[in-house]
């Protein structure tokens, strides 16, 4: 099959577009023809080795697949050549402590695809059939292929983990990001009034469109300053982090008390220092989460299909054009999600 991958770590020129051994499904997997594959930030961290690939060189990045089934191994029942499906991204054990506690993200075995098994920038991929969620014919691939790790993660962070009701006020950083972009509308759809950040300000109405009430332009603005404003002094409820760095510092100062910090990613450092006594002197809650349950995924794709929530998608490129579709990513010139096609 051809395939988009790298051998080794660096930017964008480092993928090369080219044959790739064929995926072939063990007992209890199946192999997936990808119809669309998108584009995260982790796959930017496994590029420039940030975050190594734990199967080594050479690797195929993509943890977001929709497409139809292609082959099934042995002891696969239910699912049929052709049928259309999207892959639940996370791999877990099912055996130790925290699957048996149904805490499957944080099992002690846990593997993402497109991390720990290559991905879907490709013709062809492989899952545990376990994996497998149908997609609804009512969905496109692309719509498929926006929703099951960044979408599901903004789901489980807003809803799941910080529980946001109705009445309550969320900071949600870079509205641009798949996640923001998610994270907006599924607060919104629990009732809460959002604010937002962008890095240009050619990104204001769209973060508006998603449902943001107060859009700042974290270039030539203070978050902090005008969330305080937004909130007449009070700070948000829950703000959405995703960057790390002063981001995730300063993030701590526009909650309110009692106030919650969500981590779900560290897209620009992987560090982040905390002032403890806004911690404890305001009771803050600083919960960390990755991904969420298959069952979720479930529940936003019939959000997804009544039109309750929309996945935003930003543009698509052909496979053999993955090198250009990466560095779209790295000039965070993206308003959503970033597609790969076949
Ligand atoms: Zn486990």
């Amino acid at each position: 099959m051809k395939a988009a991958f790298f051998k080794e770590h660096g930017g964008s020129d480092k993928i090369l577009y080219d044959e790739y051994r064929d995926p072939v499904a063990d007992a209890g997997e199946v192999v997936v023809r990808v119809m669309a594959c998108a584009l995260n930030q982790v796959d930017m961290l496994l590029l420039d080795g940030r975050f190594p690939p734990p199967e080594g060189l050479p690797h195929v990045n993509g943890c977001e697949v929709a497409g139809t089934i292609e082959s099934t191994g042995a002891g696969v029942k239910g699912l049929t050549p052709g049928q259309r499906v999207v892959i639940f991204p996370g791999f877990s054990c099912g055996a130790c402590e925290y699957c048996l506690r149904g805490e499957r993200t944080v099992c002690i075995r846990y593997g993402y695809l497109g991390a720990h098994k290559d991905g879907g920038y490709a013709e062809l991929v492989k899952a545990p059939a376990v994996n497998v969620v149908p997609l609804p014919e009512a969905l496109s691939f692309e719509s498929g292929a926006a929703v099951p790790l960044a979408m599901l993660t903004s789901w489980h962070a807003v809803v799941t983990q910080a529980g946001v009701r109705p009445g309550q006020t969320v900071l949600v950083q870079a509205a641009g990001s798949g996640v923001g972009s998610a994270a907006i509308q599924i607060a919104r759809l629990c009732g809460a009034r959002v604010i937002t950040t962008v890095g240009s300000d050619d990104k204001i109405e769209f973060a508006r469109a998603l449902g943001a009430e107060h859009v700042v332009n974290y270039r030539t603005q203070d978050f902090v300053e005008e969330t305080k404003k937004w909130t007449n002094k009070r700070g948000v409820d829950v703000v959405v982090e995703h960057i790390g760095g002063e981001t995730f510092e300063r993030s701590t100062y526009a909650l309110t008390r009692l106030g919650t910090l969500i981590s779900i990613g560290s897209h620009d450092t992987h560090w982040g220092r905390l002032d403890l006594r806004h911690v404890y002197s305001k009771n803050l809650r600083i919960v960390g989460t990755n991904l969420g349950s298959i069952g979720e995924l479930r529940a936003l794709l019939d959000y997804v299909l009544d039109g309750r929530l929309r996945p935003v998608i930003d543009r698509a490129f052909p496979l053999k054009d993955a090198r250009a579709a990466v560095q779209h990513v790295l000039d965070r010139k993206n308003k959503g999600k970033v597609l790969l096609l076949p």
